[in-house]
């Protein structure tokens, strides 16, 4: 089989992996077949070094992070799947700069920052993501996003050279960010923030986790909002308008509570997502002359 050598690679150096591995169990949505390989890396080197073999034996490699943006098909994952959560060291550089490596949890950073007296993250609080994936994606929320508190971020280049660049280096726009194009993988970040009051952060943290709480079907697996906001109005808006709470395939259901998300009413397969997915989006297109963009990421074979 040709995931071999990087099997063979990982018993080496003692890099955590395991073969057909079930992406269910590694998105948010809790959909999605095997991946040929699946890997734990714990560091930028050993990151490196799989890269390096996977290319030498043309296996095509998805950088995973918290899986909370992605849908996967039924069928798996061709090749490897490296998952960065075990690159999760958050450090205070100084008094108001944050460096996290890509696996660690976004809401880490934020408990972190509080806890050190930092404001400015507080929006990102409840985000599911990994560090690595909310700067892929610019993920935002409530005024803010990851433009407005990242200061600069390493990554691996196609030929594995370790590179710096800064926000303006970024291309960062609305979920959008230079790395979708360059696919160079993000293995660390440095977050610039300011000297606040913990309480008051705190307190606004808590205000937004109740806010989302509130609002989001948090109870059933899903990947987030499911579209992008279309110019001049919101997705969940338009879908609820067009009466689609509740309309379902399969396992796949408009959630009752916020129309942006489609969930995972149990069992539901990816196959039933994409399907309901382009009903919503044909309906939405008939009624309201709306073109809706899926935001979640559809990968596999
Ligand atoms: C309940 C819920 C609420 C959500 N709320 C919000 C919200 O308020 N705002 C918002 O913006 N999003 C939200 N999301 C969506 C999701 O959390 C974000 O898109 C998040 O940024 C995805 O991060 P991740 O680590 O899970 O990335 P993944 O889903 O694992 O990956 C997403 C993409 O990023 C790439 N990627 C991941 N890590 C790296 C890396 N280190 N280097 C290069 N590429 C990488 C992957 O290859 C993939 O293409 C929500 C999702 C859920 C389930």
């Amino acid at each position: 089989m040709k995931v071999d050598s990087l099997a063979a690679l990982s018993e080496k150096l003692k890099i955590k992996y395991s073969l057909n591995e079930p992406m269910a169990l590694h998105t948010s949505f809790k959909i999605g077949g095997a991946a040929d390989i699946f890997l734990c890396p714990e560091s930028e080197k050993q990151l490196a070094e799989i890269l390096k073999v996977a290319k030498e034996n043309s296996i095509p490699c998805f950088i995973l992070g918290k899986g909370s943006n992605l849908l996967v098909s039924d069928s798996g994952i061709e090749g490897a799947v490296i998952s960065t959560l075990s690159m999760q060291q958050i450090i205070l550089v100084n008094e108001d700069v944050i460096m996290a490596e890509a696996g660690a949890s976004l809401a880490s950073v934020c408990r972190f920052a509080r806890d050190n007296g930092l404001t400015g993250l507080e929006f990102a609080y409840g985000i599911p993501a990994s560090v690595g994936g909310a700067l892929y994606m610019n993920a935002g929320a409530y005024g803010g996003d990851m433009s407005m508190v990242v200061k600069k971020a390493t990554s691996l280049t196609g030929d594995l050279t370790s590179i710096c660049r800064n926000t303006a280096e970024m291309n960062l726009g609305y979920r959008k960010s230079i790395y979708e194009e360059n696919s160079e993988i993000i293995t660390s970040v440095v977050f610039k923030l300011e000297l606040g009051d913990k309480e008051k952060i705190s307190e606004e943290m808590e205000t937004i986790m109740a806010k989302r709480k509130k609002s989001q079907p948090l109870e059933f697996p899903s990947a987030g909002s499911t579209f992008k906001r279309p110019e001049g109005c919101y997705a969940a808006a338009l879908i609820d308008e067009c009466g689609l709470k509740g309309l379902s395939v399969g396992g796949a259901e408009v959630s009752q509570k916020h129309a942006g998300f489609v969930i995972n009413k149990g069992r539901a397969t990816c196959s039933d997502v994409l399907a309901l997915i382009g009903k919503i989006k044909a309906i939405v297109k008939e009624k309201r002359s709306v073109n809706l963009e899926t935001e979640v990421i559809h990968i596999g074979r």
